[in-house]
């Protein structure tokens, strides 16, 4: 997987190096290397996925990533589990908390679509019917390795909107044009 480097040019010299960027640059470098993530655990997939994960075997923070107990500090929230009807506002609610730019990576079948229980009629059919998801992880539940898996597909996909965004600029405005 490509890496982007958070600088354009780096010129090493005695005692030190010289390097040329913009704070473009390097404000996407910091946001993607330190995704703080907004556990949403509902059900079995917040312990067999996200704690796994977050526990020492996988480790999430050492891709930068820490737990944050509160959607205001959040970039990523991540929900594992079942989402009833009854919680789908409470959701909502925790999503709209966050402040933009925001992730969602949902954890599971349920999370995805309902999983075994979606022909219940307590339960939502996916939480992107109240909330935008950005990464599906598919499973019942999914390995910790598929999570981080998504994290990476996730930042791959910051990566290409910031180079779209960047491209949608004009010619005479853009940096590395
Ligand atoms: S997808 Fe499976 S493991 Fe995950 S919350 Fe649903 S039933 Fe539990």
């Amino acid at each position: 997987m490509e890496v982007e480097k958070p600088f354009d040019y780096i010129e090493r010299i005695p005692g030190g190096a010289i390097i040329t960027t913009t704070v473009d640059k390097v404000l996407e470098w910091g946001r993607e290397c330190s995704l703080w993530y907004f556990s949403f655990g509902l059900a079995c997939c917040a312990i067999e996925v996200l704690m796994a994960a977050g526990a020492a075997r996988f480790d999430l923070d050492r891709f930068g990533m820490m737990f944050r107990a509160t959607p205001r500090q959040s970039d990523l929230m991540i929900v594992a589990g079942t989402v009833t009807k009854k919680m789908a506002p409470r959701v909502k609610r925790l999503y709209d908390q966050m402040a933009e730019p925001k992730y969602v990576i949902a954890t599971g079948s349920c999370a995805n679509a309902g999983g075994p229980f979606a022909d219940s009629y307590a339960v939502l059919k996916g939480v992107d019917l109240i909330i935008p998801v950005d990464v599906y992880v598919p499973g019942c539940p999914p390995r910790p390795e598929a999570l981080i898996f998504a994290v990476q597909k996730l930042k791959e996909k910051m990566r290409n909107q910031v180079r779209m965004k960047r491209s949608n600029l004009p010619e005479d405005t853009r940096c590395d044009a």
